[in-house]
Parts: structure tokens; C-alpha cells; sequence
């Protein structure tokens, strides 16, 4: 937060040139290792780096364990790192051990519709898998790029419908607390765990590996629907509920003389077969091309962002009139990532109480034109109530609102982002509705604390499981700690 203008672009210029935002790993003058995520925002020097790969689950497991005891002794803490797609530290320590898994095996039971699998493996993967026995995720994000270790422990959604976050879709997951012990935990067994890992940023437990329940892979067709924004809440909650849809997004216009008035629906419906040929590894590359690129002349541009809706509003849902469950979640985030370093994107995500949305809209068109920050993109998903993870931010159904900002890389910029988050976090919670933690840490304390009543229970059961705190990472540190 408190980063000058040369260090924020020093950031920027190790992350751009670095492969993948998985590792970001640059050494400095003194030798440090330093670290970023996705944001590049986050430069972070560690002591070490300990990627444990490997299929011998004994050799993991001891290998895991000695990290685990060596940080201890030594006295710093431990965070492990997914893909690193955070935006807010949420997978870094400073001066501690980043661990990173590199356990992909994906284990399918096609007659109880489940699926195990290491923590270390990125969803693409495990499409990958899936895919020729005609299963899919029953939720994962939009994008393939991430881990499951890292989305169990944000407890990310989807747009797959009715879902509610992916915690109700995991059966089991095995983890290897502070002192040692490999636990397994779901419903049944080790429920208080359960409940507090999944969604508990890794500050439980390293999380090894989990039985996931599958959907089927059908194949699907569009159909959208354009409508003003104060008609989107009744169209969106019914298509949510309507059996045969299987997946649902909405959209809203950024350009300036419609902010947030003018919205597309987008269902996609099941025609009724599965494809026996596996489709999900073959997405289009001029298709990608060709969207990254309408997408991105938007940023900065007025102009931009007018033809972008157009596409959007005409085309797009046409382009592919059938097309399977897994194609549609097989996209990776660089499909529509920026390259220049001078500035990034970052995600906000708030979720309301559908009767509310309409008055979230009214602020937000107040709130962000008085602030300098570029909006790319809203996205709308419907998240079904969460009743089990105690740091649980959608109590019941909630429309998820996510919005893509591109921001310079400059301490002015951050500050900005910084403001009119607090007020759209405020606007938020004045509703009913909460906000996302994956990303940004310009919360407030007391902010969290609205916006997750159980913390207070969240922060007691940390003490108890990891009275060394261990486990530890900058939300820990800005929140909790
Ligand atoms: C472009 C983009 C699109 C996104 N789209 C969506 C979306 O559609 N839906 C959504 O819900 N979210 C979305 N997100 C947010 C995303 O789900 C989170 O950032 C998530 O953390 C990414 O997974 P990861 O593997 O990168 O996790 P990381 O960022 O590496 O880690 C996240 C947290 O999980 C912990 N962790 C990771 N692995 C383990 C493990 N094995 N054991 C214990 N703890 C672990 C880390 O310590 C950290 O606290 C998006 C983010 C980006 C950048």
C-alpha cells in the first residue's frame, strides 16, 4: 500500500517478464527471492521456495512435513501459493516459506459422479481429464488456470447454475496441519476443519488433495436475452431455477452514456445429448484472438467500448451455436490478460441480494465515474447460499457482481482504487450484500468484519488449530492477526 512509484513499476517489470503469474520469482540486488500474484502489486521477499512435486504420496508428505518443521524452528511463517491469482498477498508471507504443489493426478469414479484430486492441479488439467468420460466440474471459476488447493480455500463460484459456491460441491479434501497430522475432513468427519478451510485462505492447513462431485457434460446451446437493467433480476433468478439451464451469465454496458443500464443474459441450455467425441482441449485460437482483441481496445477508450458491446450484444452468442459444458470453462485467463506493464487489471467482486440489485447499480453509477478508474467489464453470476463455510459471503442467493478495472501502476492510481473501493464496499454492505476477499485488501477491519459476522469465531479456531500461527499470509496479517 505504502509502495512508491518506482517500486510499483519495478513490480510490473519483473512480473511481465516473468513466464506465468503461478511463480513469480525475480531475484533482487541483495539476493532476496521475491514473489508477486497476479495483481504484480504484491512484491514479496521470501526465505525460500519449496515446490513439492512428485507422485509417491509418502515422499510428499514427508518432504511437506519438513518444510513445515524447518519454518517453525526458524520461526517464520508458511504460505502456500496455487496459481497465485490472488490479487492481495492472499498466497505470500513475507520472509516465510511459499510452498507450492505440484500434485495433478486426477482420479474419476464415474459411477458415484466424483473425481479426486491433488491440490496442486490447475483446472485445465483437470478438464483434461474429465472430459473423455463425459463428466465436467460441477463448479469452477470462469477460467481453467487456477488450482483446487487455491479454490477451496477462497471458495470460489462458478456460473454453472444453481450451485452455490464450490465448498458445496467438495465431498472430502485431505490436510496436513501445523503440527504434522494429515486429517481428512468433510460434513462427517472433522466438520469445524471443514467448514473453516474451505474459504479459509490456507491459514488451516496445506491442503493435499479432495473428492469433488462431477456434472454431466452436456452440450448446450445459447440463448440470449437483451433487456434494461432493472428488468435483469426477475429474468436472472428464474433462468437460475430453470432446470434446464446449466449455465448463466449476465453482462452490463461500461460505455459512459449507459453505464450500467443496458444488460445481456446469456443462458446456455442442454439440447438434450453428450458429445462422444472429447472436445474440451481443442478451444479456438482466432475465436480468442479475436475476443482478447475487441475486449482490450476498450481500455481507455470510449470508442472502444461501444463497438465491444455491440459485438457482445450481437455476435457473440451466435459464434458458437453448440458447444459443451467443458468447452465453455476451458478458457484461460490469457485469452484476455493486457501485456503492458505499466499498468493491471484488477477484480472486484460484490455480491447482492437479488431484490437489491437495482439499488447496487443506482450507486455504483455514482460512485465510479467520480473516480479515475477504467471498468472493462461487469459480469453478473448467480451464487446459491452457502450455509456451511463460517467465513461464508453469500448467507443466502446472491447475484454476484464482477468487475474487471484496468489500473495504472502508480501510487496515485492506487489510492484511487483504494477509495472508491471502500465506497462501493460500503454501498454494498448497506444492502445486505458482502464483497470478495481474493483480491485487493483495501477493506477496512471493520468492513470484514460486516461483511463476514463469523470472523471473530474464524480468527478464536486459528488460535486453537495453529497456536504457533504458522500459517500465515497478508490477508491474515491485514485482517485477523
Ligand atoms: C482473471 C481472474 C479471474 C477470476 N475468476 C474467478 C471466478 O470466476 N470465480 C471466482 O470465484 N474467483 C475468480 N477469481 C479469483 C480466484 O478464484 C482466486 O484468486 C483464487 O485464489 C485463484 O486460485 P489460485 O490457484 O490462484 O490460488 P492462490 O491465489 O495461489 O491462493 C489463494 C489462497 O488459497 C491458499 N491455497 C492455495 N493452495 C492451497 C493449498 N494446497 N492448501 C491450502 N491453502 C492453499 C493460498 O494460501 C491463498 O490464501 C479470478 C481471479 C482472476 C485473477
Amino acid at each position: 500500500m505504502g509502495l512508491c512509484r518506482r517500486s510499483f513499476l519495478q513490480a510490473g517489470i519483473a512480473a511481465a517478464l516473468l513466464p506465468s503469474a503461478r511463480l513469480v520469482a525475480a531475484p533482487t540486488a541483495a539476493n532476496a527471492i521475491v514473489l508477486n500474484d497476479a495483481s504484480r502489486l504484491n512484491p514479496t521477499p521470501v526465505a525460500k521456495v519449496a515446490i513439492l512435486s512428485g507422485r509417491d504420496e509418502e515422499n510428499l508428505l514427508a518432504s511437506l512435513r519438513n518444510e513445515l518443521r524447518e519454518a517453525a524452528k526458524e520461526g517464520r511463517p508458511v504460505a502456500v501459493g496455487g496459481a497465485r491469482h490472488s490479487m492481495g498477498g492472499q498466497s505470500l508471507a513475507r520472509g516465510g516459506t511459499a510452498v507450492s504443489l505440484e500434485t495433478s493426478i486426477v482420479k474419476p469414479d464415474v459411477a458415484a459422479n466424483v473425481y479426486r484430486v491433488g491440490a496442486g492441479a490447475r483446472w485445465r488439467e483437470v478438464l483434461a481429464a474429465l472430459d473423455p468420460l463425459q463428466l465436467s466440474p460441477a463448479v469452477m471459476q470462469s477460467n481453467n488456470d487456477f488450482s483446487i488447493g487455491g479454490t477451496l480455500s477462497v471458495n470460489a463460484h462458478g456460473w454453472p447454475v444453481p450451485f452455490g459456491p464450490f465448498g458445496t460441491t467438495v465431498k472430502s479434501f485431505r490436510m496436513l496441519l501445523a503440527d504434522g497430522e494429515l486429517v481428512t475432513c468433510s460434513r462427517d468427519q472433522n466438520a469445524d476443519l471443514f467448514s473453516l478451510a474451505v474459504g479459509g485462505y490456507g491459514l488451516f492447513g496445506v491442503i493435499i488433495d479432495a473428492e469433488l462431485a462431477a456434472a454431466s457434460n452436456w452440450s448446450l446451446r445459447a440463448r440470449p436475452a437483451r433487456l434494461p437493467s432493472d428488468e435483469f433480476t426477475k429474468a436472472f433468478i428464474d433462468a437460475a431455477n430453470q432446470p434446464l439451464n446449466a449455465m448463466l451469465y449476465g453482462r452490463l454496458s461500461v460505455s459512459r452514456d449507459n453505464f450500467l443500464r443496458d444488460a445481456l443474459m446469456v443462458a446456455y441450455r442442454s439440447d438434450g445429448f453428450q458429445p462422444t467425441v472429447a472436445k474440451a482441449g481443442k478451444p479456438s485460437a482466432a475465436y480468442a484472438y479475436l475476443s482478447r482483441n475487441i475486449f482490450r481496445a476498450q481500455t481507455g477508450s470510449e470508442t472502444g467500448k461501444k463497438p465491444r458491446w455491440l459485438v457482445e450484444t450481437r455476435l457473440t452468442a451466435t459464434v458458437s451455436p453448440s458447444v459443451t459444458r467443458n468447452e465453455l470453462l476451458n478458457h484461460p485467463v490469457a485469452e484476455f490478460a493486457d501485456s503492458n506493464f505499466r499498468r493491471t487489471d484488477i477484480l472486484h467482486e460484490y455480491f447482492v441480494p437479488p431484490e437489491r440489485l437495482e439499488d447496487f447499480l443506482a450507486g455504483c453509477r455514482e460512485i465510479i465515474p467520480r473516480h479515475s478508474q477504467d471498468l472493462l467489464s461487469v459480469t453478473l453470476r448467480y451464487v446459491g447460499g452457502d450455509e456451511s463455510s463460517v467465513l461464508a459471503y453469500a448467507a443466502g442467493p446472491r447475484i454476484a457482481a464482477v468487475m474487471l478495472f484496468v489500473q495504472p501502476m502508480t501510487p496515485e492510481a492506487n489510492q484511487d482504487m483504494q477509495a472508491m473501493t471502500a465506497k462501493l464496499i460500503d454501498h454494498v454492505l448497506s444492502l445486505g450484500g458482502s464483497f470478495y476477499l481474493p483480491y485487493r485488501l483495501h477493506a477496512t477491519r471493520a468492513q470484514v468484519r460486516r461483511a463476514y459476522p463469523r470472523a471473530e469465531e474464524f480468527i478464536a479456531a486459528k488460535r486453537r488449530f495453529d497456536p504457533n500461527l504458522l500459517f500465515r499470509n497478508t490477508l491474515w496479517d491485514r485482517y485477523f492477526g
